[in-house]
């Protein structure tokens, strides 16, 4: 058994111990026989939550309504949810209500797909009445039960069955791709938060293309938002977005610039995006635009920018216009670490030795001076010391004749 499933052990075994069931099940059990890097370790149980919380020194009571505590265990959360069915899902939502049951196979049915319908138990057991191993060993995703039932049920399985196609570079089954090309319309009706949680993970995934083009090909991108009259723009990007290995970031500035998306904030609000990843991605895009329009690499640039968001835009640059990135990567790497200063801190004056050197009070002329100082630190052309400043400031703009 892998590390991250002994240091979850005591929480079965507690359970066990106190009469319930308990089992691990979903995304860590399959990554285990796929031999991927794990990611969150889930536990299903028999117990309810109140006897979870009662059990467990550290909880947390993210969804109790929904059966799921956090279990707190040597500094790592755990969600143990109590074996459950789904009630209805009302408005397309998650379900209003669910019904908690008392058998292992019926919570592994209302699961999506065969293969995160697989629960071991704590000798390492596995547990698989719908096939999934057999579907792990096609590559093949399809739904447990009849996919039209669980599209309709929650239509937001449809993205996540293509967001397991790009992570695990898996196919659909036939009959699970027909039924998203006939339901991909209800995904009309789900809320973009969850959405977008689908896209990211399918835009970080091995297989993003092939993903991409089912989302073409069934029709799903008439319902994301921005992409319904970009066809052919996404048909691009899906060639281009594997050519370098790019972070979440940057693959959302490659697409914003394939897809010529000319409102890049509404854009992005439409998708319920974080500020700080609409922050970075739109300098990327500034500083590549910079890069479009043939900025050089000199030292200033390069310091404005930021070296890691200018290799961001490097990288895009570099997929658009199929050059070698290296190159221009070591480029930036020697010129930003022979830079004399990396902040305006770093500059050996202040304000207050300015204004004593003109005699003047402070005012837009002091912000003036400053800048073209930093400039000029960063260039090389005056030396960092408050000496070399002071002289190169005085020759090139005497107090007498001070332009500033
Ligand atoms: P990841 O490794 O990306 O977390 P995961 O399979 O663990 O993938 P989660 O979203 O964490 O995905 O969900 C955990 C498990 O819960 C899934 O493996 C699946 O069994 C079940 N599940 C999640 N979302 C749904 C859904 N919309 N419908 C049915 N079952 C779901
Ligand atoms: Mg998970």
């Amino acid at each position: 058994m892998k590390e991250p499933f002994l240091q979850a052990k005591p929480i079965l075994k507690k359970l066990i111990e106190a009469g319930f069931e308990a089992y691990f099940v979903g995304g860590s059990v399959r990554d285990h026989l796929l031999k991927r890097k794990l990611g969150d370790v889930d536990i299903a149980t028999s117990a309810l939550p109140e006897d979870v919380e009662r059990l467990f020194p550290k909880t947390i009571p993210v969804g109790i309504k929904h059966g799921t505590v956090v279990v707190i265990h040597d500094g790592v959360c755990y969600e143990v949810t109590t074996f459950r069915i789904d009630g209805e899902y009302k408005d397309f939502r998650r379900p209003s209500e669910v019904k908690f049951v008392t058998s292992l196979e019926q919570d592994l049915s209302r699961r999506d797909f065969t293969i995160n319908a697989i629960a071991m138990d704590i000798s390492g057991k596995i547990i698989d009445p719908f096939n999934g191993i057999k579907d792990l060993q096609k590559k093949v995703i399809q739904t447990v039960g009849i996919p039209d039932d669980r599209f309709l049920e929650d239509p937001l399985r449809m993205m996540r069955a293509i967001r397991f196609v790009s992570q695990l570079d898996f196919v659909l089954s036939e009959e699970t791709k027909k039924s998203i090309q006939k339901h991909a319309h209800y995904l009309k009706n789900i809320a973009v938060e969850r959405i977008l949680i689908e896209f990211e993970k399918l835009l970080e995934g091995k297989a993003v293309d092939k993903a991409l083009s089912l989302i073409l090909e069934l029709q799903i991108y008439k319902y994301l938002p921005g992409f319904a009259d970009k066809k052919s723009e996404l048909l691009t990007f899906a060639k281009n977005c594997l050519k370098l290995p790019l972070t979440l970031e940057e693959q959302w500035a490659l697409l914003i610039t394939i897809l010529k998306i000319e409102n890049i904030e509404s854009f992005f609000r439409e998708w319920k995006s974080s500020n700080e990843k609409i922050r970075t991605c739109k300098q990327i895009i500034s500083a590549l635009n910079k890069l479009q329009k043939g900025a050089a690499l000199t030292p200033y640039f390069i310091y404005t920018t930021g070296k890691n968001i200018l290799l961001s835009s490097i990288k895009l640059l570099c997929i658009l216009e199929n050059r070698s990135f290296d190159e221009l990567a070591d480029i930036v790497e020697i010129i930003h670490k022979k830079l004399p200063i990396y902040s305006r801190k770093e500059l050996a004056l202040t304000g207050i030795d300015v204004m004593d050197w003109y005699q003047k009070k402070g005012g837009p002329w002091l912000a003036q001076i400053i800048n073209d100082v930093e400039k000029a630190v960063v260039e090389g052309i005056v030396q960092n010391t408050k000496a070399d400043i002071k002289e190169w400031l005085l020759k090139c703009n005497p107090p007498s004749e001070n332009n500033y």
